[in-house]
């Protein structure tokens, strides 16, 4: 380019060289050299012109003749054009790429704009959610309504998918399941979970059915063996193994039990009957049963609660919920042990917690806790009897109230159980009230 450039230096100095002695020998020196100069600015011009007729040209063809410098411009122009192509020809190649791939896909792919608008979908999207093309730049609201996809869209905790039945299939279930990329932008994957739901409905159902026939049996066999047992007539021998039946008969009585409790939390749309609950009158009559559960065992029950605190919700759930705390400290703490039941607004939440000094567990155990039938070594070996469905129950109710389940524990000190709920009635029922009259607007 230098080089180019120092003869086109040149080429002008010698020009005006030209018109200063073509000046001298006429006698004409100003236009000798306007005359030169404008040689040069019409040659400039003329070669600008060129140029900018191949640029406009948009053609592939390579670039005008010309001379060094002018050369020099217009292949460097040239190379940079063929360069910008071949990435642009890589990039189509990448998208369409995607796009094949995205096409072939089962689960629908939606991009939304930060506005929350429909930017671009693949065909499963299409098929399952029936966009067409003229929906681009609409709200998917317009086409997703159900409640809890809208506050699921708006609250932002994209951390879990949602389950909602279709907006176009009344017998198909979609998860849709969101995540945030780029400049506040939204990728929305929708999978079609019919058949899993189908699955976990059968199991809810077979286990609710099968827990609702052992109930009669069992009822008829502890009966049974209850009046057996009050027999004098009957030996030692005969004394400690009904004893034992009877133990055996009322431990599936209770898991018979809590498993038809959970399977009617499971099924029982939530929400559903919620209303204000005071705390204070629900603790006082779950402090009163403890006192006699625990009984000769003599266990140093305490209950604090904070005037006037109150959750929104079923009562009969949370009465289930804290109470399933309260039984397991009173069976895994030893005669004789403290336990503390309390119940305080703590900034925007409310926690209830139930604390024991009893044997504690590791810390290790805590993920695990509240699934299914999981038992800590330790009290699987001893005689308390549970069968590992308590602390599910009491999942289960929380995840019902929006609420959490904290736990702590040190081997040989005790343990803390804390339901944590973010927000007081008076807190919900507002925010109720302003998304009704949001929604009314
Ligand atoms: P279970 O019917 O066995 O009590 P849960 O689901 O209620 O079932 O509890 C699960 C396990 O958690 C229990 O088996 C026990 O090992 C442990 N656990 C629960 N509460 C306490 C407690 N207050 N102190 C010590 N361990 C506890």
């Amino acid at each position: 380019m230098l080089r180019g450039f120092s003869a086109e230096l040149r080429r002008l100095l010698m020009l005006l060289a030209l018109g200063l002695i073509a000046g001298l020998w006429f006698g004409h020196m100003g236009w000798a050299l306007f005359l030169a100069s404008s040689i040069y600015v019409v040659y400039t011009l003329r070669q600008i012109y060129c140029f900018n007729r191949w640029l406009l040209s948009n053609s592939d063809l390579p670039p005008p003749e010309a001379n060094r410098f002018w050369g020099e411009v217009y292949d460097r122009i040239y190379h940079m054009q063929r360069r910008q192509e071949k990435e642009k020809a890589s990039l189509e190649a990448v998208i369409s790429r995607v796009q094949e791939t995205t096409s072939a896909l089962r689960d629908g792919v939606i991009i939304l704009d930060r506005r929350g608008y429909l930017d671009w979908w693949n065909p499963a999207a299409q098929r399952l959610l029936g966009f067409r093309l003229s929906d681009q730049g609409k709200s998917i609201i317009n086409f997703v309504r159900h409640p809890r996809f809208v506050s699921y869209f708006d609250e932002g905790q994209y951390g879990e998918p949602v389950e909602i039945p279709s907006p176009r299939f009344n017998s198909k279930q979609l998860q849709f399941q969101i995540t945030r990329f780029g400049n506040a932008e939204r990728l929305v994957v929708v999978r079609d979970v019919t058949q899993l739901h189908k699955l976990e409905q059968m199991r809810q159902d077979f286990v609710a059915n099968v827990s609702h026939e052992l109930r009669t049996p069992l009822t008829v066999l502890t009966g049974y063996l209850e009046t057996l047992s009050d027999s004098p007539n009957l030996g030692p021998q005969w004394q400690k193994a009904l004893t034992q039946m009877e133990q055996q008969a009322r431990r599936m009585a209770m898991l018979v039990n809590d498993l038809l409790a959970l399977s009617k939390l499971e099924t029982a749309e939530a929400g559903y009957n919620q209303k204000p609950v005071p705390l204070e009158p629900l603790l006082r009559s779950i402090h009163t049963e403890a006192q006699a559960l625990s009984g000769e065992l003599g266990h140093h029950i305490t209950l604090e609660c904070e005037a006037g605190v109150e959750l929104l919700g079923s009562e009969k759930e949370l009465h289930s919920a804290f109470s399933n705390l309260v039984t397991n400290a009173i069976k895994y703490t030893p005669p004789g042990g403290k336990i503390a039941l309390k119940a305080k607004r703590h900034r925007q939440e409310v926690h209830i917690s139930v604390q024991d000094n009893g044997p504690g567990f590791e810390s290790k155990h805590i993920p695990y806790l509240t699934q299914r039938f999981y038992r800590v070594e330790a009290s699987r070996n001893s005689s308390t009897g549970g069968a590992g469905l308590g602390l599910a129950i009491v999942k289960h109710v929380l995840l019902r109230h929006e609420g959490e389940l904290q736990i702590r524990s040190e081997v040989g000190k005790g343990s803390e159980f804390t339901c944590v709920f973010n927000q007081t009635v008076d807190q919900k029922l507002t925010q109720r009230s302003l998304y009704n009259n949001d929604s009314s607007v």
